[in-house]
């Protein structure tokens, strides 16, 4: 393992050596480093990508989105109480001393320490390949459309900023077709169905997301189609927000009750198609929008994985207590890691939650900063649950301490509100989303349509 010289000796010769001999042995000396490869900027990754020791490792990120997205409040976007840039993070403005590329990892050769990668650029897609010492994988997870045909092609996702600006521009589409003077009674019932699937908590907080904006924005600016806007959600399960405690769950339904948004468990949707949904009895049900919010599966990337162990159900990768990616045979693949959405410990069973991700990203930092000092980390990943939260609509939120109790309504929203806050990374978005908060509130959310 390569160390940097002591400060004194390149201080030295930074005043004896010429500066192109300087330079040339700097390079050299970087050239030495362990090549630390961080897969994804979300999360997991993103804790790394901050705070990894880059002096004395060569980090290279690949990611095919150059930012980090807040996702607890992505929901809040895409009905505009905040705005995008809001909840992003640029990556170079924080990886100091970090070589980035904007690309997707396709292929890695755990053998050959090396992986290979797609630019995300549509002009440029020439594959490059890249070595590593160490490789970490936190490519997150991708929607699980559980192979239900026309879900791909016809839902919107909630996962991206993108996705999120798309749902937005839909929404304000529906409501200016409702109103065009040729539009049936029917087409414009039709239009402003919004169907949300999945009763998790992204589903239900995109609904309720959903709703605010109907009764604060759209009521008033489109006063005509009022009485013909529904939301329903539509889980296969028999509740929703089954991870929830029961009490919490049942505040949520009979709240969405009360507030005329439909909840339908035990559906379960045969086929998706262009503004139609079928159900397993064949009953069609028209939509204007429908939100996938089901869970979650490997990506293209873990599924293209070979001789690791992955779990069955959701074909994610598993590793040990350190994080550290198994083989086949249960053994530990040395300095090749997974973190957040993409993996799974094995025998423990945590939740796919941002959470995790960043408690797993945090641990891994410190891990590998002490490994490259030559200090070994003792104690394995542990996990510590602070709180499940959810937003509810119209200043409301739900929280689930666990064994410690829970909170509703509006306290729960202070809290909510101030938790994720408190959270966001810099101080610019600290500004920029009490901001947005204030503004939506005191003039309303902006329907300009993109
Ligand atoms: C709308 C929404 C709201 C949520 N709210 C909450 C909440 O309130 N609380 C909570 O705890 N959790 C929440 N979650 C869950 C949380 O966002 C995820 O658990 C978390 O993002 C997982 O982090 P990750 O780093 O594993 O994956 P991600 O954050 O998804 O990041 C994955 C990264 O990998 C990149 N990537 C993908 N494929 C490749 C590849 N092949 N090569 C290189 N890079 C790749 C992606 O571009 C991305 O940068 C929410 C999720 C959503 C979608």
């Amino acid at each position: 393992m390569n160390r940097s010289p002591p400060k004194p000796v390149l201080a030295l010769a930074a005043s004896i050596l010429p500066q192109r001999i300087l330079r040339r042995a700097l390079a050299s000396q970087a050239a030495k480093r362990e090549r630390l490869v961080i897969l994804g900027s979300g999360w997991a990754g993103f804790k790394l990508i901050n705070e990894v020791n880059t002096k004395d490792y060569d980090v290279v990120v690949i990611s095919p989105r150059n930012h980090f997205v807040f996702t607890p409040l992505l929901a809040s976007t895409a009905v505009g109480t905040l705005e995008y840039r809001a909840i992003t993070e640029p990556v170079r403005t924080y990886g100091r001393g970090i070589s980035f590329h904007q690309a997707t990892c396709d292929q890695i050769d755990f053998e050959k320490k090396e992986i290979t990668c797609r630019p995300a650029f549509e002009s440029q897609d020439a594959p490059f390949a890249i070595a590593f010492d160490k490789l970490v994988l936190a490519v997150g997870a991708k929607s699980n459309t559980f192979g239900i045909p026309g879900v791909a092609e016809n839902a919107f996702f909630l996962k991206e900023v993108d996705h999120a600006r798309k749902i937005r521009a839909r929404i304000i589409e529906c409501f200016e077709q409702a109103s065009e003077p040729n539009t049936t009674e029917e087409q414009q019932r039709n239009l402003l169905h919004f169907a949300v699937v999945g009763g998790g908590p992204t589903g239900i907080e995109f609904s309720a997301e959903l709703h605010d904006f109907c009764v604060e924005d759209l009521s008033k600016l489109y006063p005509q189609l009022k009485n013909k806007v529904r939301i329903s959600v539509y889980d296969v399960a028999e509740k929703i927000l089954g991870g929830f405690q029961a009490e919490l769950a049942e505040y949520a339904s009979e709240k969405f009750r009360r507030e005329g948004i439909q909840i339908k468990t035990k559906t379960f949707i045969k086929e998706v198609k262009k503004n139609l949904m079928v159900l397993k009895d064949d009953t069609q049900i028209p939509f204007g929008a429908l939100i996938w919010a089901t869970g979650i599966t490997s990506t293209p990337l873990g599924e293209s994985l070979g001789g690791v162990m992955k779990e069955e159900r959701s074909n994610r990768v598993i590793t040990n207590e350190y994080l550290t990616i198994l083989d086949k045979n249960g053994q530990a693949l040395d300095g090749i890691y997974a973190i957040g959405d993409c993996a799974v410990i094995k025998d423990k069973n945590l939740p796919a939650t941002a959470q995790v991700a960043d408690q797993k990203g945090r641990w891994l930092t410190y891990h590998l900063n002490r490994q490259v000092a030559g200090k070994p980390t003792l104690k394995p990943f542990t996990y510590n649950h602070i709180a499940s939260m959810v937003y509810t609509g119209a200043w409301s939120a739900l929280i689930d301490f666990s064994s410690k109790g829970n909170l509703k309504g509006r306290l729960a929203w202070i809290f909510w509100r101030s938790a994720y806050l408190t959270k966001s990374v810099s101080v610019k978005n600290k500004i920029l989303i009490p901001m947005y908060w204030f503004l939506s509130w005191a003039f309303g959310r902006d329907i300009s349509r993109f």
